[in-house]
């Protein structure tokens, strides 16, 4: 049987690059090829941005709010009736478990565009009247116009659910989309292509080239003249050579960067609760989420009990291939990630760490060895300055270390660059409020971690990003504000 292609999706048609060049998608499970990806050239991105600019200004820019939101709904529900094509397509570009994809990735990238297109349909407007100098009267309302072109940037992580968390706010405004998915993850945004031509979404709505980032797909893009903005989730240094990239043209950029998120523990906690919390913030998704926790302190009483019981935890959870039942850690991404994260397992390692468990390769039958697996890990005993509990890492592994106070542990946690979020397990609820005033976080979860209203503003501080998505806040981004004065 022949490889099967990705296309780029220009124009609702999924189209070759005229290089004919190509690059290989692999599987992080086993290392056998799951499709050849078109590579985009300039000539691939100018076409996208050309047919996106061409539709704003043609049939999507004439459809009412309702007609668009209709077409959102439908995107919606024709995900749904696909679900199963998007779970193989996600899963054979991640690895992650059939579970997990079903019960997070998949719902949610049908749910981003129905969010949107609710808070497109009930946004008001606002309204003020106003005496005019000559004694007369003017009313002023705002029309809130799409921004235009935008260029969305996705990481390769939750490729579906980021992906739409950016299309789906962006369309139901009215503008339109030029994607780059993270060239791990090409799969699942080519899928979605041939969702909106099925339900009619008018040709140059949608649009999306493959490619890397630096002189490829990512850059011809970011600096394209005809871009209006750019929404972008990935690592902070990308961010920072995007800003550089649309700075001669002032472009506004929406960003959601990297962490490296505190988990606090408190003594007085629902042990259990706290248990299962930190195991998933550290290591569901295999440790890549941006949202995880490396860095957990317990207060000192629980502190020996906590890191035997997260031990246990995480030990009795089994990795396997996605489809079996029973797997709840899959492999990371590629093999060149985990060579950068057994890197901060050497290195933590080398200063002495005490290795609770993990701390390598784990033993998998011979159809896995091509895979990027790698143990879960759990560490004590570094300083608080080692790199290992100062970068982000993006695996599945955390630094537990104990602490004796609030204001120790405040400390702490706000001693990072970094500023996306924070989970907190205690049963006093004064102090649980008062520590979410006072860590440096855009994401504060409260016994709970990675529960989400779509509703919420999201986003991170310090080098965690620039901007908040979510509910209304997404409109301040994709839409323009334009003042109407009307002379009574
Ligand atoms: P990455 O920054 O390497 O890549 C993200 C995307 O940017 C990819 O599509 C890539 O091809 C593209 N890219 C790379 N260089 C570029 C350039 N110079 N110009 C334009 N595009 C470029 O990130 P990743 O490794 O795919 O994802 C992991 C990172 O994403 C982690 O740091 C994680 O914390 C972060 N992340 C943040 C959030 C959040 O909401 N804050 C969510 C998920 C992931």
């Amino acid at each position: 049987m022949s490889t099967p292609q990705t296309l780029h999706f220009i124009a609702n048609e999924h189209l070759p690059s005229q290089s004919g060049r190509f690059f290989d998608n692999r599987s992080p499970v086993d290392g056998r090829l799951v499709s050849r990806v078109a590579e985009a050239g300039q000539p691939e991105v100018d076409a996208a941005v050309a047919a996106a600019r061409a539709a704003l200004h043609g049939p999507w820019g004439r459809l009412s709010v309702q007609q668009r939101v209709d077409l959102l709904y439908g995107v919606a529900d024709e995900i749904n009736r696909r679900f199963d094509d998007f779970l193989q397509a996600e899963v054979a570009d991640t690895g992650k478990p059939h579970a997990l994809a079903r019960r997070l990735d998949i719902p949610r990238g049908a749910a981003n565009f129905k969010v949107f297109a609710d808070v497109v349909k009930n946004v008001p407007s606002e309204f003020f009247e106003m005496a005019t100098p000559d004694g007369g009267q003017a009313i002023n309302y705002a029309l809130r116009v799409p921004k235009g072109v935008i260029a969305v940037i996705a990481p390769w992580n939750l490729p579906l659910l980021l992906m739409t968390w950016k299309v789906g706010p962006a369309l139901a405004c009215g503008n339109t989309v030029v994607v780059k998915p993270s060239e791990e993850t090409p799969s699942t945004a080519a899928l979605l292509g041939e969702v909106m031509a099925k339900v009619g979404v008018p040709a140059g709505v949608y649009n999306v080239v493959h490619g890397f980032g630096p002189d490829s797909a990512g850059e011809f893009l970011t600096r394209h003249p005809g871009i209006d903005a750019v929404t972008f989730t990935g690592e902070t240094r990308t961010g920072a050579a995007i800003m550089k990239a649309v700075a001669d043209r002032v472009r506004p950029v929406s960003f959601e960067l990297g962490g490296k998120n505190p988990g606090i523990v408190f003594a007085d906690c629902d042990f259990d609760a706290a248990v299962e919390g930190i195991a998933r913030a550290a290591f569901e998704n295999t440790g890549q989420v941006c949202l995880g926790t490396e860095r957990v302190y317990v207060e000192r009483p629980i502190f020996e009990r906590f890191v035997a019981a997260l031990k246990a935890k995480v030990e009795s959870w089994k990795l396997g291939r996605p489809e079996d039942p029973g797997t709840v850690l899959g492999p990371l991404i590629s093999a060149e990630h985990r060579q950068k994260v057994l890197g901060y397992y050497e290195q933590a390692r080398a200063a002495g760490a005490t290795v609770v468990t993990g701390g390598g390769v784990p033993e998998v039958p011979a159809e896995l060895v091509g895979g990027a697996w790698i143990e879960p890990t759990i560490w004590t005993g570094l300083p608080d300055d080692h790199p290992v509990v100062r970068e982000e890492i993006f695996g599945p592994c955390c630094h537990v270390r104990p602490f004796d106070d609030e204001a120790e542990v405040l400390r702490l946690a706000n001693d990072t660059p970094y500023g996306l979020a924070a989970t907190v397990w205690t049963r006093d609820l004064q102090r649980a409020h008062r520590l979410a005033s006072r860590l440096e976080v855009g994401v504060c979860w409260i016994n709970a971690w990675f529960l989400r209203d779509l509703r919420t503003a999201f986003g991170g501080s310090k080098l965690s990003g620039i901007g908040r998505e979510g509910g209304v806040h997404s409109l301040e981004f994709y839409t323009e504000l334009r003042n109407v004065c009307v002379r009574l």
